[in-house]
Parts: structure tokens; sequence; C-alpha cells
């Protein structure tokens, strides 16, 4: 199988742009392997306030039928996988999916789930609302929080590990090279390690223009290196026309924190191949 893929891909059943067909056609012409889709769980915050975000528990059920009905109908020309990128914040047991993704898109404070996801600007609200300004406070909390996405279900992928530096080109939250931030990082790390056995190199926030450097920085990925975690290559793709943006670029990183091998997903399981 070409070991060209993957597995991070959102559609219109979330906040993707692209139909699951039309993905498949698109990641066909790039010559892809596999594609994995792995569209957003629903999680309650998002409703109303965005429904497009995730996928309703009826939504849910339509997509893994369509998934598995595009898996029967382009069989002889690519290999599909039904995915899901999971987060803490849903209410719902998931069943019935090829792999998971853990990702925090929120916190918990308080009892309550409150995304930070999206602009710099929420960025920054979040932290002035709950954190009275400190964004190194809100940092240390995501990596405790994101320790303990094992206790929600069984994950093959930790999704994008430091999303709290997704604007960290434009706004200047925290200190990443500061020792509170990097221990919390490692010790999220630690925690993690043996639990989820894969993390992603995700390029979703240069294909966005968030940022120009994928998740996660280059110091994590030697941590989780030397914790023994597998690397995939993801592009947390929204849009088609980017379902492979910055997949060197992801390799090289890789590279440069001592890994010689990659995992992609076959029908047998993860595999490791050369980068
Ligand atoms: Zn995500
Ligand atoms: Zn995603």
């Amino acid at each position: 199988m070409n070991p060209l893929q993957n597995l991070h891909q959102h559609t219109t059943y979330c906040d993707g742009k692209n139909t699951p067909e039309q993905i498949v056609q698109a990641a066909i012409e790039k010559n892809f392997g596999a594609i994995g889709f792995s569209s957003h769980c629903y999680t309650p915050y998002s409703y109303p306030v965005c429904p497009d975000y995730c996928m309703s528990p009826e939504q849910t059920k339509e997509y893994q039928q369509e998934i598995r009905l595009l898996q029967q109908k382009y069989a002889d020309r690519i290999e599909i996988f039904c995915g899901l990128e999971y987060d803490f914040a849903s209410p719902l047991k998931p069943e019935g999916f090829d792999y998971m993704i853990g990702s925090i898109h929120g916190l918990k404070i308080d009892g309550v789930d409150v995304e930070f996801d999206g602009s710099a600007a929420k960025y920054q609200r979040i932290v002035d609302t709950y954190f009275d300004g400190d964004g190194m406070a809100f940092a240390t909390t995501y990596f405790r929080q994101l320790a303990t996405l094992p206790e929600y279900g069984n994950f093959q992928i930790l999704g994008h590990f430091d999303m709290v530096t997704k604007h960290r080109d434009t706004v200047m939250l925290f200190d990443t090279q500061d020792k509170a931030y990097r221990n919390a990082a490692i010790e999220a790390a630690e925690a993690l390690a043996g639990k989820i056995p894969y993390f992603e190199v995700n390029t979703g926030a240069i294909a966005r223009g968030y940022r120009t450097t994928p998740y996660p920085d280059p110091f994590v990925v030697k941590e989780l290196k030397r914790l023994g975690f597998g690397a995939v290559i993801t592009s947390d793709c929204h849009d088609v026309r980017y379902i492979d943006c910055g997949f060197e670029t992801a390799a090289q990183l890789l590279r440069e924190c001592g890994y010689t091998e990659k995992y992609i997903l076959t029908k047998e399981g993860f595999v490791a191949v050369p980068l």
C-alpha cells in the first residue's frame, strides 16, 4: 500500500468543507493508499452555538453508515477507515470506529466544559475570564487535563498535543521556553505514555494560516520519542485542497527529533514505515 495517508480528516458532517466522497476522490487523485475520517464527536457546548462544528448523535450514525458504504464502493482503489476525533466534553460512549483520535478543545472548569478553541481573541478571552489573564495557568491546566484523556476511552492517536500554542505566531499568551510550561507538557506526556500509543504531527494550523510550524513543538516531539510514542503525520484537514499540506515539513520535524519511521494504518492495524 502507498504509505501516503491522512487519518485526521473532517467532513461536512462536522466543520469540514467537503463531503466524504469528495475527499475519497481527492485522496485517490493524490495517490493516497488510505484515508481515515475523523469527524468531531458530539460535544454539547457546540449546540446550539455552533451546530456545524460537530456531529449530533443522529448524524454520528449517518456518518458511520456513509463511510461504510464508501469503503465498499472504493474497495479496489483505496483503503477507507471510519474514525472519530473524540473530545472529553462528549457524553457519548463512542462505538463502532476503526480508530479514535483523543483531543481536547475545551477545559473542565468548576464542573463545566468551556471550549477555548477558536480565534486568538477567543483564547485571550478564556485566559482573561477564567485565569485572571494568567496564560501560563491556562496552559498548565490544559496539560493536566489532557493527561486524563485515557479515562474517557481507548484512543490510538493523541491529537494536537500542544494546541494551546495555536496562536503562538500572533499572540503571546505564555512563554513556551519557560520551565513551568515545559514541565507541564512533559508531565502530561509521561502520564500518557503507554496509554495512547501514537501521537500526531499535525499540520492543520499551517493550512489554515494560523502558524507556520506543525504541532507539537520540537522539544515535545523529543520527549515523546524518549517515552516510546509512535508518530503519525496528519493534516487535520478541513478543506480537501490541503489534504497533504505540510507533510514534508512534518517528516522533517520528526527526523530532526530522532525519528526514522512513522506509523500508518492498514487493515491489519498500525504498521511502521520509513520516514
Ligand atoms: Zn482537534
Ligand atoms: Zn481535527
